[in-house]
């Protein structure tokens, strides 16, 4: 897999804006003009693959995901479109490529699982349950109810998705334990593949946030959450879904190849408003480099019709900034921080570059050896990964 790409789609269009909300999104707006606008949407996205694919040339393609925003408002044909234009730009790679879309819980989008599946060629959808509780949803500014969510499910099933996320939301509002143990029964009961479980993250910036800093809404203690962070392991855990990474479960054979090219730091074309990539190491930048799109569609639609490239802020990573990420990524993974690899490519051990932190972790029962090359968290310091993760930075 050293020569492959995964290609990540951006799609911020949502029918409306969630108040907890930090990504790059904006309303659908008007509908009248929004066949326009996904047309435009669509040829400045195949523009961009244009103008970027070189730096990933030549690789196989691993992974396509479409994420959002709310992806799945675009119709089928448009995927397919895009789909095309990826393929067309990579070597096909020796496994089945994994295509994901994200979609929410609507009608719309439920008459469109089809021609997801057959004309788009999606073949894993990612759906954005969050709750079966309606207060809580509704608290959430959400734009869908739980039977909607049930609805959905079914209908992907008829239309034979055979690999399926559902994602929840945990620590949210007024959400109690008991509200929590409803949502992984009922989550439970769809059989999912895949399932990814997220704290509710009063950012910065949103109303939220504000609502937050203003003491209008109070978020969940440090140990309330882990409380059901805890929890959640311990429910999917005991039917059969490994905990790969802290914030996703899945049953074996169904973890997430494009997700998890992010926490191995391989090399992802991001596209779109907003988008991050993670470029491959070259002669000029042996470690690699982040891009992030800007996240105002006019300014990147600007750019990239003009023929620049889109460039919102570059990060060249030094050495010191690639062996972080390789601790703090590797420790988010089931496997853990493969000492020998690190060894392999920095040329010092983990223990040597990070030895303070490392001892102290072990000591503290934070950190474990798995193996006689590699360091995991535990129990414990999973519940804490945010801490232990940030020493490393
Ligand atoms: S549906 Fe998802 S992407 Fe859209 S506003 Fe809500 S949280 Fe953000």
């Amino acid at each position: 897999m050293a020569s492959s790409v995964g290609v990540y789609v951006h799609i911020p269009f949502c029918t409306r804006i969630c108040p907890y909300c930090d990504f790059a999104v904006e309303a659908a707006g008007d509908a009248s003009a929004w066949q326009a606008r996904e047309e435009a949407y669509v040829q400045a996205l195949l523009a961009e693959l244009a103008l970027r694919q070189p730096r990933f040339a030549g690789r196989a393609l691993a992974s396509l995901y479409f994420g959002g925003g709310t992806p799945s408002l675009f119709r089928p044909d448009s995927l397919a479109r895009i789909r095309e234009a990826v393929e067309a730009a990579f070597v096909p790679a020796a496994e089945p490529l994994e295509i994901t879309l994200e979609v929410n819980p609507s009608s719309v989008e439920r008459e469109r699982l089809p021609g997801f599946r057959s004309e788009a060629g999606v073949n894993r959808l990612s759906v954005g349950i969050q709750s079966f509780d309606d207060s809580l949803l509704k608290a959430l500014g959400r734009g869908h109810g739980a039977d909607a969510s049930r609805q959905t499910w079914e209908a992907a099933r008829r239309a034979g998705f055979e690999n399926l996320s559902l994602d929840l939301i945990f620590a949210a509002l007024h959400q109690t334990e008991a509200g929590l143990e409803a949502d992984l029964a009922e989550a439970l009961a769809a059989e999912p593949e895949h399932v990814s479980c997220y704290e509710l993250v009063y950012e910065p910036g949103t109303p939220f946030g504000r609502a937050a800093a203003e003491g209008r809404l109070a978020p969940y203690s440090e140990e309330g959450s882990a409380d059901m962070a805890e929890r959640i392991e311990d429910r999917l855990g005991a039917a059969g879904y490994a905990r790969y990474e802290l914030t996703n479960y899945a049953r074996p054979g169904y973890e997430a190849v494009h997700n998890r090219r992010y926490w191995q730091r391989r090399p992802v074309l991001a596209l779109g408003v907003g988008a991050h990539s993670t470029d491959p190491p070259d002669a000029a930048r042996p470690h690699g480099a982040r891009h992030a799109n800007p996240r105002m569609r006019a300014a990147w639609q600007e750019a990239v019709a003009s023929g620049r490239w889109p460039l919102g802020e570059e990060e060249v990573l030094s050495q010191g900034d690639a062996m972080a990420e390789a601790c703090f990524l590797g420790l988010r993974c089931a496997e853990g921080l493969d000492e020998a690899a690190f060894q392999a490519e920095f040329g010092i051990s983990p223990r040597a570059q990070f030895g303070e932190a490392i001892a102290r972790f072990l000591e503290e029962g934070l950190l474990e050896a798995r193996g006689p090359h590699a360091l995991r968290l535990t129990r414990r310091g999973r519940m804490l990964a945010d801490t232990v993760c940030a020493e490393f930075v």
